[in-house]
Parts: structure tokens; sequence; C-alpha cells
């Protein structure tokens, strides 16, 4: 540890081990140019999912690094959807750190964008585009670290893989979970770093980071309602319809068990300490072992921030009710469909069994859908090294308190962390105020602030070269 890398560090960040020798750091201010290229570049390149054609970015990436001298391949089961896997080497005393971004992005409705959604538009700051901020963001972010490492030559102890992956948006059978079946040990990692996480900003200041440490399973439980069929003229006791209704609004109003993990009482404990004091209530009631004072903080959440009600509980969503096909004919079945997004430990079978004595119907059959394409994994520690570059990286490179947090939705992370990887989703800072407004992810006016790509560039290499770099 030398004191000059120790005087930027400050003596905030204690628990930080850092470099032998400190890495070179590159010129930030002549990378600019460089990296908005990049990032431009990949934005247009139309990679909508369906169909994808994420072949064009694979081809971009690997030219990008031939160019560089930086080992590349393309690998993928169907050439318009490839992968592009890149490795630099290194001293192998440690096991290697995956950097990976997803090369396809979601559709888009044309007609409804201001600038076009493959243009990459710069406009008042900001770059727009389908993808700005999910996820060629961090595939440039990735992208820009691989370049620096080689070209500053920066000494490894471990291996650092780089992974622009396909098909996240709906279709992993091409990219991650091609890659997890068929190419497993040119991905295989200590550690992996993705997208799930990112920087909250409010009122243009930054408050605080977040880091995806984990994710919720989904699990689609099916409702089948059996009864009689008959003529409609004449109601039934046994009206499949109405038993499944009375089921749906049952499942409809029941909330599962509270049940905190590391993480999520991480959150909460965090999230209150840098919130309003009028908030920030309600994340330590919602802590409290009291069940009253949990119960009434659980409703507010329930009804004022319903993703953080969802943090704290395996999740029913009743979507889809299906039954009937004409006026006059009693049906003799009908079914409904929750989504379910299961706590990581959660015990399916066990849930369903809850399911079933909530409903409490003897005519209504309780059954998983089958459809289920991501498998659980473990909690990573969060006192490891990694979740510590982390939150280092979060203290220099903006300031801020790191949350680790439990996303409701599910990513490529899943994949890797069921094959024994340690995952963590980062982002870049984004406004609180700019979803709501239609400028979020998946949005018709997606956008990201140019000055906090460079800033989300710096911060990659930050984590990297403290992971990775040689001590
Ligand atoms: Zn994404």
């Amino acid at each position: 540890m030398t004191s000059g890398r120790l005087a930027i560090l400050g003596a905030s960040i204690a628990s930080m081990t850092v470099f032998a020798q400190s890495p070179p750091q590159p010129d930030w201010s002549k990378l600019q140019d460089e990296t908005m290229q990049h990032y431009q570049a990949l934005l247009r390149i139309d990679t909508r999912n369906p169909p994808g054609n994420e072949h064009l970015v694979a081809e971009y990436v690997k030219q990008v690094f031939d160019k560089a001298g930086i080992p590349a391949q393309i690998v993928g089961s169907d050439p318009k959807r490839s992968n592009v896997v890149a490795r630099l080497k290194g001293s192998g005393r440690k096991r290697p750190l995956l950097i990976m971004g997803h090369s396809d992005v979601v559709t888009v409705d044309e007609a409804k964008w201001k600038f076009p959604p493959f243009s990459a538009t710069r406009d008042g700051g900001y770059v727009y585009g389908r993808g700005t901020v999910d996820d060629k963001d961090n595939l440039t972010a990735a992208l820009m670290t691989m370049l620096l490492l080689k070209r500053l030559n920066v000494p490894l102890d471990r291996d650092v893989i780089f992974l622009s992956e396909s098909g996240e948006e709906g279709s992993t059978g091409v990219g991650i979970g091609y890659l997890v079946k068929e190419q497993f040990p040119l991905i295989d990692a200590e550690y992996c770093i993705a997208e799930g996480g990112g920087v909250v900003r409010i009122g243009g200041e930054v408050k605080y980071a977040t880091v995806q440490t984990l994710e919720k399973i989904p699990r689609g439980i099916e409702l089948v309602s059996h009864g009689i069929s008959g003529h409609g003229s004449v109601p039934l006791k046994s009206n499949a319809i109405v038993h499944l209704a009375g089921a749906v609004a049952k499942v409809g109003d029941w909330r599962p068990e509270i049940r905190f993990n590391e993480t999520t009482g991480s959150y909460f404990r965090k999230l209150a300490s840098v919130s309003p004091p009028e908030i920030a209530k309600y994340y330590r009631d919602v802590l409290s072992t009291d069940p009253q004072v949990r119960k009434a903080a659980d409703d507010w959440l329930f009804e004022n921030e319903p993703r953080h009600s969802s943090m704290l509980r395996t999740s029913v969503s009743p979507n889809i009710f299906t039954g009937g096909y004409r006026s006059n004919v009693i049906p003799s079945e009908a079914k409904a469909t929750l989504d379910v997004r299961a706590l990581p430990d959660e015990n399916p079978a066990k849930f369903l069994e809850q399911v079933k004595q909530v409903v409490n119907d003897p005519a209504i059959e309780v059954r998983f859908t089958g459809q289920n394409e991501r498998p659980a994994g473990a909690e990573p520690r969060l006192d490891n090294e990694a979740f510590k570059a982390l939150e280092a990286a979060g203290t220099r490179i903006y300031n801020t308190i790191t949350l680790p947090t439990m996303s409701t939705g599910a990513t490529d992370m899943a994949q890797l962390r069921a094959k024994g990887v340690q995952c963590f989703g980062i982002g870049s800072a984004t406004d609180f105020e700019d979803p709501p407004k239609g400028f979020g992810a998946h949005s018709d006016q997606e956008r990201l602030l140019e000055s906090e790509l460079y800033r989300f560039v710096r911060f990659n290499w930050d984590v990297v070269t403290n992971l990775a770099g040689a001590r």
C-alpha cells in the first residue's frame, strides 16, 4: 500500500485493501471521445430482440479487440445471435473476474420516439436511444475497461474475462443459457459484474448507489378450476368461473409472510439512513420485531412503494384469467396464472402448499406452470473483497453509500449464481425523476447523461483494477 494511493483514498475507506503498486491511471479527459464513439457505435446497431441480430455487435466488438491485440472469440449456437468472449490473462494467483453486458435490447415503437431509437442522438448533454441504460452502457464500460487494461499493461492477479451476451431480453437460450451449458469453461469465474444495480440521483445529486447481490426467482403457478358443464339458463353451484374468481380474489388479498435476508436487511437499514425522516420511519419499522409496527409499515409500503413490498416476501400477482367460450354454456374448466416471484431461499413445494391453503377449495387444482428459466443461486457474502471493492469505488467515484439490493425481476446473473459464480449488478447513474417522466429503461425516450457514461467507465475501471490488479 503506497502512501500516495492512501492519500487519494482518504481515511474513510479503512476496510479496503489496495495495490502493492498503484496501477497507472488513465488520462480520463482524453478518453471521452473514444468512449462516446464506441457507445454510439453500439447503440446504432439495431439489436432489438426479437429478432436480436446480436452478431452485429459481436463482430464490432471482436474487431475492436483484434485491433487492440486482445484475444477474443465469437461463440454461439445461432450465427445471427452470437456472443463474444475475450480474456486478458493474469498471473493465476486468483480465480477470474467476469465483466459482462448484454448486446440485445427490447423492441421499440418507432413512432413514439422523438429521436430515432437507433440514432444515438446527443442532445442537451444526454445520449438518446434504445439501450442507453439497458445495457449498452455496461457493455461500453466493460469494453473500455478491457482496452485500458491492455493499453496500460496492468499486471493482473486474475484473468479478466469480457462477455458480450445475446438474448437477455427473453431468449436466454442463445446467450447465457448456451454459455453456461456448452461453454462454461470460457466464462467460469469467481466473481461476475453485470447489470442490475445503479446510482440514484435526486435533484441532480447522487444520493446512493445500489449493487444487486440477489434476485427473486420467477415461478408461475396455475389455478385450474374444475366444474360441471351445462346450460347457462340453469346456474350451477360448481360453476368453474365462480370458483376460480373466488380463488383469485383470496390469493390477491394474501400477502405472504415477510422474510429478510442479509441483502434486504442491509438495504432497508441503509436506505433509512439516506431517506427523509418521514419515509425512513417505514424502512426502520418494517424491520421491527413488533408485529404491529411491522404490519403498519408493510401496509404503507404495499400502497406507496410496491416494489419494496415485493422485496419483503415471495410475491404473487394473478395476471391471466381465462375461461368460457360462449354466453349460454357453463364451462367445465377455467384457469388463472399467477406470477410468483420467490425469495431465493423459498421452498417451492412448501409454498405451493401455502397457496393451496389460501385457496382452500377442492374444486381448484394448484400447480406450477413448469416455465422457469432462472435457477436459484446463493447470496454472496457482503463482507467479501468484491463487495468491498464495489463499495470503495462508490465512495471514490460517486462519493456515496452503497446499498446491496435484491431485484424483484430476473437477470442473467441467475444462471451464473447457480453455477457458483458470485455476481454483482451495477449500473450508471440516472435521475430518480427520469422514469416517471418516460425516460427510463425500456421507455420511448431511453437516455443517459454523457457525463454519467464517462463516470461509469471510471467506476468500472476502479472496481476491476482493485479486484483483479496485481498486489
Ligand atoms: Zn438489461
